[in-house]
């Protein structure tokens, strides 16, 4: 058996491939409510003979399928999500969200078909496989926090060797493979501090606690986080984005303030500084000034961090799939994804496939209402599924 075969196999099912991505295209829906969009998954795996499902695997819908090899080898994991999110699409493509308000403008469609497409080929070729493949068809990625996590925890990765996952892209031109050789992502935890102070009379500070004073000191005192706490050569972002404190008068304290942002890190034990800082700090400083403080604290997915050697085989796998003009090395993206609960257990890589289509209007970002995508990233995501699957199980 040869991977030219599997890539006509698959070529010979594209246009159903097509079908069931404009279907799910049609029928999103939002996180932790993919009921529908489960059962349709579970309808095709069943059609194809794929029999070993465990459904309601963690927090949700998650699904893991199991396609085992005639001979012994390797597991490999390939994961799609397939939550759609709260947006109200505005394109004219022929297969629009029918329901209205809730629209696949992350691509998770294709993610989802495309897997299926290739989980229909391994397994009409499954006697010749030396080893296994696990389908993750997991749920809401889009939510905090998370199908991952909880799928993880229920054991979606018993058993396997190695993992990857595609997502596909509008901002990276069709055809082109975008890989990022260690840290994909950023992980973005975000927090909210509640500042309590005394208010009174603006001519009588003395007799009051000025929150907006213990806000100030606050603002720069934690931003010496990230200037003389954190090493220099790893990336850590503090930003406040918002604060309130007062009102429209000239002549009051205020009572309280409220300081909200995000930190953004790729290192885990950076990340852990940051927030084991920030929550020491805080109610110190408030202290300083006769006041009291508390952080509301968030963890965002942790980073996504690719390993080196299933990234070298990715690049050399793609590259000889598609040509090496074709592959982009990518820098980091600031975007979570719950992907990086899948690498803190196995080795594997993420990486992007690119739908980006100026002449079709596939341009807009992510989670746009015109959201659009060049559906040969569809075939694509299918092809460099199987070309890496063909590198271990062939
Ligand atoms: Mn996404």
């Amino acid at each position: 058996m040869s991977l030219a075969q599997w890539l006509s196999d698959l070529a010979a099912n594209e246009q159903e491939t097509i079908d069931d991505r404009r279907y799910l295209h049609a029928h999103p829906e939002l996180s932790f409510q993919e009921k529908e969009t489960a059962a349709f998954i579970l309808k095709k795996l069943h059609q194809y003979g794929i029999t070993d499902v465990t459904t309601n695997v963690g927090n949700g819908y998650g699904m893991v399928a199991k396609i085992t090899g005639g001979e012994p080898g390797p597991t490999v994991a390939l994961r799609a999500d397939f939550d759609a999110l709260a947006i109200t699409e505005e394109t004219d493509v022929d297969f629009v969200s029918k329901n209205i308000g809730v629209m696949h403008a992350c691509g998770h469609d294709v993610h989802t078909a495309s897997l299926l497409s290739v989980a229909r080929v391994l397994q009409k070729h499954r006697q010749s496989l030396k080893g296994n493949v696990v389908l993750l068809h997991q749920n809401a990625e889009e939510v905090m926090p998370g199908g991952a996590k909880s799928m993880v925890e229920a054991g979606a990765l018993e058993g396997v060797d190695y993992v990857f996952g595609i997502h596909v892209a509008a901002n990276l031109p069709k055809g082109q493979i975008g890989y990022a050789s260690s840290y994909a992502t950023a992980a973005a935890d975000s927090f909210q501090i509640d500042i309590q102070g005394k208010g009174g009379h603006a001519a009588n500070p003395h007799q009051t606690v000025d929150s907006i004073i213990i806000a100030s000191q606050m603002i720069t005192d934690l931003q010496t986080l990230v200037s003389r706490k954190v090493d220099p050569t790893a990336p850590a972002v503090l930003t406040f984005a918002g604060v309130e404190a007062g009102g429209t008068a000239y002549n009051i304290i205020a009572d309280t303030a409220t300081i909200r942002g995000t930190i953004r890190t790729l290192d885990s034990q950076v990340r852990a500084l940051m927030k084991e800082s920030m929550l020491r700090l805080v109610p110190h400083i408030a202290e300083i000034q006769g006041g009291q403080a508390e952080v509301s604290y968030t963890d965002g997915y942790p980073s996504v961090k690719n390993t080196a050697a299933e990234v070298d085989l990715l690049v050399k796998t793609m590259t000889r799939q598609f040509g090496e003009e074709n592959i982009i090395k990518l820098p980091v993206m600031m975007g979570g994804e719950d992907f990086a609960y899948f690498l803190e257990e196995k080795p594997g890589a993420f990486f992007c496939v690119g739908g980006e289509n100026k002449e079709i209007e596939a341009t807009y970002p992510h989670h746009h209402p015109k959201f659009k995508l060049d559906e040969q990233c569809l075939h694509q995501s299918g092809q460099a599924f199987l070309a890496l699957v063909a590198q271990y199980l062939l």
